[in-house]
Formats: structure tokens, C-alpha cells, sequence
């Protein structure tokens, strides 16, 4: 290895110019390519010698990268893409550059300072107590596994005399994530029943947690989903918050995707309910202009969490002495990253109103998606979105006919449009979080269809 000598200032300079390049240029689309053809370029990168820094670069600018789809284009509309803001992938770079050890208060207190301030705005938006806190963590899944690890402490601790199997109540359109927590805490799964509008309310939680529990087992968290991945569906979390605390049940919301739009005036009362919930996530990386990898996991009473899952170790009581708000304290994890700071220097630099009118022009090309749709000859929307998801079909195609669409107009690189399902028949479905995204980005892709 080397200190910064002439060859690695040389490298330096090439990569923040390639760095710097990537972040001015339009994205390309690129796409991917197999194992076999990869290795066929590049051949195995890993010698005892080492490459040199400038011949690996080259590997990477060449070969890697231009194998890897650019998830913030204008028409990767495909998954839940992501957007960072110029100012938060700059800063993501100086996050590597300083070696901040985010894990404690002690180590990284400046950094996690920071971080706080952006937890808390979101906090704020939630309508959540001045003693609510959290941390960020790698995404959604991390964080809904955590709180749902922290509402079973909670009800273990106050229902020690059940010895019966727990359950969580969700609904089916509930993340993956959630039953896969459910998986790894080898809890129950129910699944409360949702709403002609698609939406879970909260009579339906009550009949399932009734059911469930009639036979001897405990319901310990209700989860409502606020934006569901498929088609941005908002669960009614005032209705379920009732449920949620008359039973004195842990509420969550998993808001990983929709949550973001808390900033956004035309749709913030579809919210309503969110101040009762003990926990919610939302990611920065999804529709809040961060780059991967960063969900905000808020609880109102950070205390239970941190007693849930503080780590300790002879070597790392030092840390725990005084009251310090160390981080690691509040989730599935011990070493982090400060993966907050590119969001919160963005939010700092460019400040909220800026990203509450990037929120409302997203829905607004979505409203414009809405209505070439509806003019279009051979599509048929599915519902009005909630959000900025929007569904829609093609007339006289199925599944084989959309997924060879989509892989044209990859091919073609137009765009990254994939198909999804919608009761079990083929939809495709546009998730727009780019304000780059423009009405002629959309246009584009509906002209192919
Ligand atoms: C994306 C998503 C998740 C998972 O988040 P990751 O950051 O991908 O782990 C959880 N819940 C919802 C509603 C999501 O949209």
C-alpha cells in the first residue's frame, strides 16, 4: 500500500474526475452481463502483484460500471428506483473520505450530531414526541427487522406470563421484508384482510388479531404499510392506531417508500394517524434524494430500543459510562457507517422546502403519466395513485408479452420498466421518485406500447 505519493495523487486525480464525470453526465441505462462474459473481459483482478491503480480504474470505467444499470436515470422507472441530489452522492464521497466510526458519540459525535438533526425533521414530520430518536440503517429491511425485534422485547416484557406462540398482523401487501423478519424471530404471520380501496383499516386488524388470538397465541405488533411497493397503497393508520392502542400493541409503520412524502402538503393528511405509531421507517435512498444505502428507523421511546438491543462487551462498556446517544444502541448492528450524513448535508445545503417541491413535482409527473395513459389507445390505468406509484396494463398482452417488452426497451436503452402483478394478473408499473424525470421521459416510454 502506499501513502499519497506521486502515483496515488495521479489516481486520485483520475478517479474523482471519473467520480465527478459520473455524477455531471447524463447516467447511461447500461445493463447487465453474465459471469462468463464478464470474466471474459476482465479475466481474474485479484493477483498477488496487484493491478496498479490507473489499469483497475480503467477495469472499472471500461468494463464493471458499464455492466451495472444505472438506477438513477430519468426512465429507470422499474422497482423503487433511487435520485441522490448532486449534493448528497458529493458527500457521500467525503462520508468514505473521513473514516467516521458512526457507531458511538464518543467516536463519531460531530457525525452522528448531524445525522440526529435529520432523524428528528423526520420525526417532526410524523408528528412524534421531542424524546423520539433513531438511527439509520442499510435499508428497510434492517429496519423493520429491528423494530419488530424491539415491539416483541417490549410485549415479552410485559406479558411474561405468555408462553404461547407471538404473531405480527400486517396485511398481504405488506413488504417481503415482514415476513421474512417474521422468519428469522421464528414468529406467526397474520394477515388481516384488506379493504375494496386496497387498504388495511382497522375493524380488519381487530378480526384478525381476535381469530389469532382466540386460539392462544399473542398478536405483539400491528405493522401498516404506508406506501405499499406494488401500487403505493396507504394503509388507514388512524383507524389502526385505535386498535393498536386500545390493545396496547406495538404499532410500526414501514414506510419505506412512501413515508418520504410526510413533506409533501397535497398528500401529508393521508398520513393521519402516523403520531400513534411507536416506531416507523422510511429510506432516504428510495424517495428522499439520498444515495444507498440509508433508512431513517425512528421510535418514540428510543429507551425500550436500546434495552432491547444495546450490545455489551467488557471492551465496549467504556462506551456505555454516561447517557451518550451511541447508535449502535438502536438497531441490528454494531459498526456503522454514518450513512446519514449525504441525506443530511443535502437537506442542510439545500433546505426542506426544496425537497418537499421536488416530492409534489414527482407526483405531478405521476398525475401526467395518469392521464397519457387514459388517452393511450392500448393501455388501461389500474387505479388512481396514491402517491407516485402508477399501475397500469396492456391491452390483449400477457405475461410473456410484458417481460419481452421489457427487456426491448433495455435492449434498446430507452428505459428499465418491469413487469409486476396485480392479483395475479400481469400489470406494468411506472414508480417515479426522480424529479429528472420529465412528461417527455414518459412519453418515450408509452410511444414503445
Ligand atoms: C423497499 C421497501 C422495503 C425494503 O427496504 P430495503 O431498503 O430495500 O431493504 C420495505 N418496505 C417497503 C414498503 C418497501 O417499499
Amino acid at each position: 500500500m502506499h501513502k499519497f505519493n506521486a502515483e496515488v495523487e495521479e489516481v486520485a486525480d483520475e478517479i474523482l474526475a471519473y467520480a465527478l464525470d459520473r455524477l455531471r453526465l447524463e447516467p447511461p441505462l447500461d445493463g447487465p452481463l453474465t459471469a462468463a462474459e464478464l470474466y471474459e473481459k476482465v479475466g481474474n483482478t485479484i493477483t498477488a502483484k496487484g493491478l496498479g491503480g490507473l489499469p483497475t480504474l480503467e477495469i472499472f470505467k471500461e468494463v464493471l460500471a458499464k455492466a451495472c444499470i444505472s438506477t438513477d436515470h430519468e426512465r429507470y422507472l422499474a422497482f423503487i428506483p433511487t435520485a441522490p441530489s448532486e449534493y448528497s452522492s458529493l458527500f457521500d464521497l467525503v462520508v468514505s473520505a473521513a473514516s467516521i466510526y458512526g457507531g458511538s458519540w464518543q467516536e463519531g459525535a460531530g457525525a452522528v450530531f448531524a445525522e440526529n438533526q435529520a432523524l428528528r425533521w423526520l420525526a417532526d414530520l410524523a408528528g412524534f414526541p421531542a424524546g423520539a430518536g433513531g438511527v439509520f440503517v442499510s435499508g428497510g429491511t434492517i429496519g423493520n427487522l429491528s423494530a419488530l425485534c424491539v415491539a416483541r422485547e417490549d410485549a415479552r416484557r410485559n406479558h411474561p406470563e405468555h408462553k404461547g406462540k407471538w404473531a405480527v398482523v400486517c396485511g398481504d401487501q405488506a413488504h417481503s421484508s415482514i415476513a421474512g423478519a417474521a422468519k428469522i424471530m421464528d414468529v406467526e404471520i397474520v394477515k388481516a384482510k384488506r379493504s375494496a380501496d386496497g387498504k388495511i383499516y382497522g375493524d380488519a386488524v381487530a378480526k384478525a388479531i381476535d381469530e389469532y388470538e382466540a386460539n392462544g397465541g399473542r398478536v405483539f405488533c400491528i405493522v401498516a404499510t404506508a406506501g405499499t411497493t406494488n401500487l403505493g397503497i396507504i394503509d388507514h393508520l388512524d383507524s389502526i392506531d385505535d386498535v393498536a392502542v386500545e390493545r396496547d400493541i406495538w404499532f410500526h409503520v414501514d414506510g419505506a417508500y412512501g413515508l418520504a412524502a410526510l413533506c409533501a402538503p397535497s398528500v401529508r393528511a393521508k398520513f393521519d394517524g402516523i403520531e400513534y405509531a411507536d416506531s416507523f421507517i422510511v429510506d432516504p435512498h428510495k424517495w428522499l434524494f439520498a444515495p444507498f444505502d440509508a433508512c431513517a428507523l425512528i421510535y418514540k421511546d428510543p429507551k425500550i430500543a436500546k434495552e432491547a438491543l444495546a450490545q455489551h462487551a467488557s471492551y465496549l462498556d467504556t462506551l456505555h459510562e454516561n447517557d451518550d446517544w451511541n447508535p449502535s444502541d438502536y438497531a441490528i448492528h454494531l459498526t456503522r457507517r454514518t450513512r446519514g450524513l449525504p441525506f443530511w448535508f443535502s437537506l442542510a445545503a439545500n433546505g426542506t422546502d426544496a425537497y418537499k417541491d421536488a416530492m409534489e413535482y414527482t407526483m405531478l409527473i405521476a398525475k401526467k403519466a395518469v392521464e397519457l395513459i387514459k388517452a393511450h389507445p392500448n393501455l388501461d390505468l389500474l387505479m388512481e395513485p396514491e402517491l407516485s406509484i402508477v399501475a397500469f396494463t396492456r391491452k390483449g398482452w400477457n405475461k410473456e408479452d410484458y417481460q419481452r417488452w421489457s427487456d426491448k426497451l433495455l435492449e434498446d436503452q430507452i428505459g428499465f420498466v418491469t413487469p409486476s402483478s396485480h392479483e395475479g394478473q400481469p400489470i406494468l408499473r411506472f414508480a417515479i421518485v426522480n424529479p429528472w424525470t420529465n412528461v417527455d421521459d414518459i412519453e418515450k416510454i408509452l410511444e414503445t406500447l
